[in-house]
C-alpha cells in the first residue's frame, strides 16, 4: 500500500528546529565538537552524567528553573528545580559514600515512578556507582535474576515491594548490604534503612570525583522480547548521544515541557525520561500512573506539554478509542510527537496527523545503542512506515554477515541486517558476564543490531523485522511487520501479531493473531474478510493463511508484542524466559 510522504516546510516551524539542513549537519558533525561543547577536557568531572544533567544548570542561570514535575495518582503535584535536584542527588551520593558504596558498585532501584528514583539515579552517577533500574511490575524471580547477575550492593525500593518481593530473597543475595526504603520514616533494622531518614542526616553538598568518560554508569537489562534479557553496560560518555539527540531529534528548546511516557525500568525511561531533557535544561514531566487515555490527554493539556515521546502500543490504544481529542482537549501547545520501541505502522503516523493535528515521528534504537540512532526529524519529510534517517555522527548501513566480516549491501531496497559503525558514545560497553555474546555482535567494521531493514534511494531506513522473526514461506521472506501493518489498516483490527508456523509444504505458513476493536464481532465472516483483504493487497504468497482471534496479544512489560511467545504457544513449546511478560488482558484503557 502506498503512503504518501508528509512534506514539511521548515521555515513555518516555530521555534526553528535545531536540525534543518540534514546533509550539511551530517557533513560538519564530529563527536569531538560535542564533547568540547559540553565539557572541554576528557577525564574531568565535567563528563559525569549527573554533572551535565543537574549541577551545571543548578550552578548557573537555570538554578530555579523547573527541572522535574511529578504528578501523583491522587492529584498531588511536586515540583523540583534544578537546584532541588542538585541537593537531593548530592544527599543520595553522600549516603552511598557513607554506606561504603563506591565506584563501580551497583545500585539497583525497584520502585514505581516516585521522586526517589530520580534522586537515586543522579546520586549514583555522582558517586560513580552503576545504576540499574528494575521495572516495578517484575515478580520476585525476575528481580532476583537481575540483582544476582548484577551483584547488587544497594537496593532502593518501597516497603510494599520489599515485603512482597524482596524480603524472602535476601538470603539468596548475600552481597546486598543495604536496602533503602523510600516510604518509611524510621529504619526497620540494620541494613533496611529509611531513605528519607538517612538522606536527612547527610549533607546536601557533594564534591564530584573526577569522572573518566569510560566509567560505567548504567546497567540496563533488555526487554526480553526475543529471549533471556541481556545486561547492557553503558559509560558516562553516553551523555553525548543523549544531548545531541535531545537537540536534533526531540528538538528541545529552552521553554519546552517534555513528557516521556516510558518507565525508567526500560532504557527509554532513563535516556529520555531523565538524562536527555535535563542535560538540555528543559522541564520534565513524570506521571506516576499507568496508561489511561483520558488522564493522558488531560496531562498533555494541563501541563502544556510541548514535546511528547511515547510508544506504538500507547498510540494503538489511543487509536482504538472513539475519542476526538481535539474537540475535548486544548492541545495547541504540543509541537512534536515521537515514538519508539516497536515498528510504528504508517496508519499510526497518519492518525496522529488527522486526530492530533501532528504526525508521529518514529525513531529507532535499542538498549545496546543507548540512544536514538535513526529518526524522523521535525524539519524533514516523513515517510510513513519508515524509521527515518541516521543521526548525524552515526554511520548506519544495510549489511550481510559473512563469517566474521560484514558485507555492505549498497543496492537500495534490498533487505539486510542493520549495522552501525562502532564508536558512537552511547554504544554499550559489554553484556554483563557474557563476553562471547558481546563479541559476536560485531562483524568486520560493524555492530550488528539483529534487526532487518532496507534503505531507500534517499537514505530513509525501513524496518523489516527482527532477524529471528522473519518468516520463510514457500521460498519467500515475509516481514511480520508488513503483514501486521496492513491488517491494522482494516477498520475492525485493533492489533495484530504475525508469526511463521512450521508447515511441511511451505516451510513456514504465515499465521496472524488478531485482536479486534471494541464492539466488533470476531467471527468466521470477519476471518474470511481479513484473509481476502490481505490477499488482495499483499498477494497470496505473503497474506496470512490462518487467522486466529484473541482478546489480547501477549506483550512484555515494555509494551512490545511477544511474537516468540505466540509461536511457542502455537507449537506447544516451552515458553522460555517470561519474566518480562505483561499480564495478558492487563491493558488499561
Ligand atoms: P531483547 O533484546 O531482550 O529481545 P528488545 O530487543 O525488545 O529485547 P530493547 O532494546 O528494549 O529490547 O528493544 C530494541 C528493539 O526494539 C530493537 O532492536 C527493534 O527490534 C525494536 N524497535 C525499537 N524501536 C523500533 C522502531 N522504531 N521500529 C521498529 N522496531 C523498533
Ligand atoms: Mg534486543
Amino acid at each position: 500500500m502506498h503512503w504518501p510522504p508528509i512534506k514539511k516546510i521548515p521555515e513555518a516551524l516555530t521555534p526553528q528546529p535545531h536540525l534543518v539542513d540534514y546533509d550539511q549537519t551530517c557533513a560538519n558533525f564530529s563527536w569531538e565538537d560535542v564533547l568540547r561543547e559540553l565539557d572541554g577536557s576528557e577525564g574531568s568531572a565535567g563528563l559525569n552524567i549527573a554533572h551535565l544533567a543537574v549541577d551545571r544548570h543548578a550552578d548557573g542561570p537555570l538554578s530555579a528553573h523547573l527541572a522535574l514535575r511529578w504528578l501523583g495518582g491522587d492529584g498531588t503535584t511536586i515540583d523540583f528545580s534544578y537546584r532541588d535536584l542538585q541537593e537531593e542527588s548530592n544527599r543520595f551520593a553522600n549516603l552511598l559514600d557513607q554506606l561504603g558504596v563506591g565506584k563501580g558498585d551497583t545500585v539497583f532501584c525497584f520502585t514505581d515512578r516516585i521522586p526517589a528514583l530520580y534522586f537515586a539515579a543522579l546520586g549514583a552517577w555522582k558517586n560513580l556507582s552503576v545504576f540499574c533500574p528494575l521495572f516495578s511490575a517484575f515478580g520476585p524471580e525476575a528481580v532476583y535474576q537481575r540483582m544476582q547477575r548484577g551483584d547488587a550492593k544497594v537496593l532502593v525500593t518501597t516497603s510494599r515491594l520489599y515485603q512482597q518481593k524482596i524480603a524472602a530473597l535476601r538470603k539468596r543475595l548475600p552481597k546486598l548490604a543495604h536496602v533503602l526504603l523510600a516510604d518509611v520514616a524510621e529504619d526497620l533494622q540494620e541494613g533496611v534503612w529509611s531513605l528519607p531518614g538517612q538522606m536527612a542526616a547527610v549533607s546536601s553538598s557533594f564534591t564530584l570525583p573526577p569522572t573518566d568518560p569510560e566509567d560505567i554508569a548504567l546497567l540496563h537489562f533488555t526487554s526480553g522480547t526475543t529471549g533471556m534479557p541481556k545486561g547492557a553496560l553503558h559509560a558516562h560518555k553516553a551523555v553525548l548521544t543523549h544531548y545531541i539527540t535531545g537537540r536534533y531529534v526531540l528538538d528541545f528548546h529552552g521553554d519546552d515541557i517534555f513528557w516521556c511516557t516510558a518507565d525508567p525500568g526500560w532504557v527509554t525511561g532513563i535516556s529520555y525520561g531523565i538524562i536527555a531533557p535535563l542535560v538540555c535544561g528543559v522541564t520534565n514531566i513524570i506521571d506516576a500512573e499507568e496508561f489511561d487515555a483520558e488522564r493522558w490527554y488531560n496531562i498533555l493539556e494541563s501541563e502544556k506539554v510541548t514535546i511528547w515521546y511515547t510508544s506504538p502500543t500507547a498510540v494503538r490504544r489511543l487509536m482504538c478509542l472513539d475519542i476526538k481529542p481535539l474537540e475535548i482537549f486544548d492541545l495547541h501547545h504540543l509541537r512534536a510527537i515521537h515514538s519508539v520501541g516497536e515498528p510504528l505502522n504508517p496508519e499510526a503516523v497518519l492518525w496522529g496527523q488527522n486526530v492530533l493535528g501532528l504526525p508521529i515521528h518514529d525513531n529507532w534504537w535499542q538498549t545496546e545503542t543507548g540512544g536514538i540512532m535513526i529518526a524522523n526529524y521535525l524539519a524533514l519529510e516523513i515517510r510513513p512506515g519508515s524509521m527515518g534517517r541516521p543521526l548525524p555522527g552515526i554511520e548506519a548501513a544495510v549489511v550481510r554477515r559473512v563469517d566474521d566480516s560484514a558485507e555492505i549491501i549498497e543496492d537500495v531496497e534490498v533487505q539486510g541486517e542493520l549495522g552501525l559503525r562502532p564508536g558512537w558514545p552511547s554504544m554499550f560497553r559489554g553484556y554483563l558476564h557474557e563476553e562471547d555474546r558481546y563479541t559476536k555482535c560485531f562483524a568486520g567494521d560493524y555492530y550488528l543490531t539483529g534487526d532487518l531493514v532496507r534503505r531507500d534511494a534517499d537514505g530513509y531506513f525501513w524496518f523489516v523485522g527482527r532477524a529471528d522473526d522473519i518468516i520463510k514461506t514457500a521460498g519467500h521472506l515475509v516481514s511480520p511487520f508488513e503483514v501486521e501493518s496492513l491488517l491494522m489498516t482494516h477498520p475492525a483490527v485493533a492489533e495484530a501479531g504475525v508469526i511463521g508456523k512450521p508447515n511441511a509444504m511451505l516451510g513456514e505458513l504465515v499465521k496472524a493473531f488478531v485482536a479486534v476493536k471494541p464492539d466488533i464481532t470476531a467471527d468466521d465472516q470477519l476471518r474470511l474478510e481479513l484473509i481476502g483483504f490481505t490477499r488482495r493487497l499483499l498477494g497470496p504468497a505473503i497474506a496470512p493463511r490462518e487467522i486466529e482471534f484473541k482478546a489480547h496479544l501477549p506483550k512484555n512489560k515494555a509494551g512490545k508484542i511477544m511474537r516468540r511467545l505466540l509461536k511457542a504457544r502455537e507449537m506447544g513449546l516451552p515458553l522460555g524466559d517470561i519474566s518480562t511478560l505483561e499480564l495478558e488482558g492487563n491493558n488499561k484503557k
